[in-house]
């Protein structure tokens, strides 16, 4: 294999330009020419490619968001858009491809390794919601962005005596809102995977008011519902003034974690080496801080678990 191409595809995350660094520097070092593919599967359907050199990703590893850009692309779901990819691929002449992405983007990839084209995953997605590995990069760098809202909230919550509903990330995955809102210290963490009820959660406010709390956090993972919806009906049935804060697209960007840096880096040289070892259809996951690779189908088919002892912890601390 002489040449191998790289692109990050749907929702970006921090880190995923440690991974593109960690593909290219990989890949020259095995004397190996890289191909960066612009605006995921888009650039390869419209022959957005250029070569890139050690320079080009020069001081990138500490920046958030990816300098190959992201995005979504209807076409590459049709067969039609797919043969375009594979023609370019052919002009290209990349024999090899390095996608970064969430489950979206595995399916697009296992597509390509079926038609022919040696193809490696590497999961990045702030949601952590892929069930073959424990980690996704990204993740950890939202995590911490969202503990940098609960400490701000909570000063401004405490002044005043409110309650606050912080209402984060992670599609159908609670893993954002679990994780910030054990180490942020939350009274209540609703997230998808576990039933709540509103009126234990007002139960909560309600004992800790009565205890000389002066504020509450309660973490809403996005998958349950809207935060401004909860809020009215907690502060209705406890007269306690409830604020909503919706973080939004903050929790993507910013400054990669140490954390996310080592995985993403990790992750992409072990990427290029499954291309030089002749693998394909294949994705990376990260196991008790041991990276393994396994087989696309099989990882998408693993259904996520939730750590229920995390979230029991949360309501065990916030008595
Ligand atoms: P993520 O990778 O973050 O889960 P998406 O689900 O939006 O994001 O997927 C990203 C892109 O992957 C899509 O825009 C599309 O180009 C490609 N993709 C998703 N599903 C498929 C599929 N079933 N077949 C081919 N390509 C797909």
């Amino acid at each position: 294999m002489k040449t191998i191409g790289v692109l990050t595809s749907g929702g970006d995350a921090p880190g995923m330009n440690a991974a593109i660094r960690a593909v290219v520097r990989t890949g020259i070092y095995n004397e190996i020419k890289i191909m960066g593919i612009k605006q995921g599967y888009n650039g390869l359907i419209n022959g957005d490619i250029e070569e890139m050199e050690l320079s080009s990703v020069a001081d990138i590893i500490h920046r958030g968001g990816t300098v190959l850009r992201s995005a979504r692309c209807e076409e590459f779901k049709t067969e039609e858009g797919r043969n375009k990819a594979l023609t370019v691929l052919k002009v290209f002449g990349i024999e090899g491809l390095v996608v970064i992405g969430g489950d979206g983007s595995f399916m697009g990839a296992k597509k390509l390794s079926e038609a022919g084209i040696p193809t490696i995953g590497i999961p990045g997605t702030i949601d952590n919601d892929l069930g073959y590995t424990d980690y996704t990069i990204g993740f950890d760098t939202a995590v911490n962005t969202v503990l940098d809202a609960i400490s701000k909230i909570r000063d401004t919550s405490t002044s005043h005596g409110r309650a606050n509903i912080i209402e984060v990330m992670g599609r159908d995955c609670g893993d954002i809102a679990l994780y910030a809102g054990l180490a942020g210290g939350a009274e209540s963490v609703i997230v998808p995977e576990e039933d709540f009820d509103v009126d234990e959660v007002c139960k909560r406010l309600i004992q800790g008011k009565n205890r000389g709390k002066l504020h509450s956090i309660i973490m809403l993972a996005e998958g349950v519902g809207n935060a401004y919806e909860l809020g009215k009906t907690i502060q209705e049935k406890t007269g306690i003034e409830t604020r909503c804060t919706v973080l939004g697209h903050i929790q993507r960007g910013g400054s990669p974690s140490a954390f996310d840096r080592l995985l993403a880096s990790r992750m992409g040289a072990r990427a290029v080496e499954l291309l030089l070892e002749g693998k394909s259809g294949r994705v990376i996951g990260a196991k008790k801080n041991e990276l393994f690779d396994m087989d696309i189908d099989e990882a998408l088919d693993v259904k996520k678990e939730f750590d229920k002892k995390a979230y029991e912890l949360t309501k065990i601390l916030s008595i």
